[in-house]
């Protein structure tokens, strides 16, 4: 049988190709697949480090669509950060004009050598010794930074791993400009919670799931007590401030896979995935305490206030609907508020 014949350089190169080209394609896909904007980061670095074969990758983007600046993103792998540093990059630094004038990547000595002044955003950046940092960028505009860290190989990245990392970095904004507009859509700007239809959609989605799989899950619905004499009292202003803390207590006590909502003004909705119902009662309670222990300082004055809480676990012979589960936890809410207030009750 003959030998199979040795691949020449050529052609070794060509192979090497159509190989990158086949991730990019694996690549295009599965960041594209991805809608939700923190499995996305995710999913991403992963991704860079697997292709460029480093030990760590962070990426800087904007908060929020109005942002004027870039920030270091909490998902990050192998860098040791300071306290000296705040990591934020403005949009108008001469880094960010250059990458949105030129399509590069570039190195910290290559950053050195050009015209950027090392000022304060720079510092920062360079501090966490990366190997490359690398635009995003979608439709012509910069919607952050990939930077790179310390490389498995001592080998300097050719022009063609530049190349591949900025492919991947274009695919890579496009996806992140999509799951930024799903986000901004879906979330109500003043609590950052996700908007009551939002909610509804993956509520749907994770009850069929926990029907065919057996998987407990638990909804509970909120409501502030006197929450109108709390405004009568002290201000609207003073109300949207409050409840953006009692959103952010209910954000702090559930986990990534959870999902909590603005269902109403002053009205929230949790879902619990994985929760039978005497777990959710613990979260429930953990969270009316949280509430009653606020220590609100506003104006110099020292205000507290309370939750009531109604929690049910999904029954598919009663809860026929998505509908019919949060009416449930609405009642038991209600019996709640019935019962005093500052209380957390489970549905029958
Ligand atoms: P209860 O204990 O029975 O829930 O009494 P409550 O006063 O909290 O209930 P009610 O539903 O009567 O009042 C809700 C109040 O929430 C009325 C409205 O002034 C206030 N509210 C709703 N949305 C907002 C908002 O976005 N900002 C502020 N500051 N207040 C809001
Ligand atoms: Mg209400
Ligand atoms: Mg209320």
């Amino acid at each position: 049988m003959a030998k199979a014949k040795k691949p020449n350089a050529a052609e070794a190169s060509l192979e090497k190709q159509i190989y990158d080209l086949r991730q990019l394609l694996e690549i295009s896909k599965s960041l594209n697949s991805v809608i939700d904007f923190s499995t996305l980061i995710d999913a991403l670095l992963y991704t860079c480090m697997g292709q460029m074969k480093t030990l760590g990758v962070a990426i800087f983007t904007k908060k929020n669509f109005d942002a004027n600046c870039f920030q270091l993103n909490r998902n990050y792998y192998g860098f040791e950060l300071s306290n000296d540093y705040d990591y934020t990059i403005p949009e108008g630094h001469p880094l960010i004009t250059k990458f949105s004038e030129q399509n590069i990547c570039m190195t910290v000595s290559e950053i050195k050598k050009s015209k950027i002044p090392v000022d304060e955003p720079l510092k920062g950046l360079i501090s966490l010794d990366p190997s490359l940092i690398v635009p995003l960028k979608a439709k012509n505009h910069i919607n952050g930074l990939l930077v790179l860290g310390e490389q498995i190989t001592t080998e300097p990245y050719s022009d063609y791993d530049k190349e591949h990392i900025l492919n991947i970095a274009s695919l890579a904004a496009i996806a992140i400009s999509n799951a930024a507009l799903i986000e901004m859509t879906t979330t109500d700007m003043m609590t950052h919670l996700k908007l009551k239809h939002y909610f509804y959609t993956v509520l749907m989605e994770k009850l069929d799931l926990s029907e065919s799989q057996n998987i407990p899950l638990s909804v509970l619905m909120l409501d502030i007590d006197f929450f109108k004499r709390f405004n009568d009292t002290y201000g609207h202003a003073c109300g949207d401030v409050v409840l953006q803390m009692v959103a952010s207590v209910i954000q702090q006590n559930t986990r990534n896979q959870d999902m909590a909502a603005r269902y109403g003004g002053e009205e929230f909705v949790v879902m619990l995935c994985d929760t039978p119902s005497s777990t959710a009662m613990k979260i429930a309670e953990r969270i009316r305490s949280s509430i009653e222990n606020l220590d609100i300082l506003y104006e110099s004055q020292h205000l507290s206030l309370t939750i009531s809480i109604g929690v049910a676990e999904f029954d598919p012979e009663i809860d026929k609907t998505s509908k019919i589960l949060v009416e449930r936890a609405d009642k038991a809410l209600y019996n709640a508020k019935q019962c005093g207030r500052n209380k957390v009750s489970l549905a029958k």
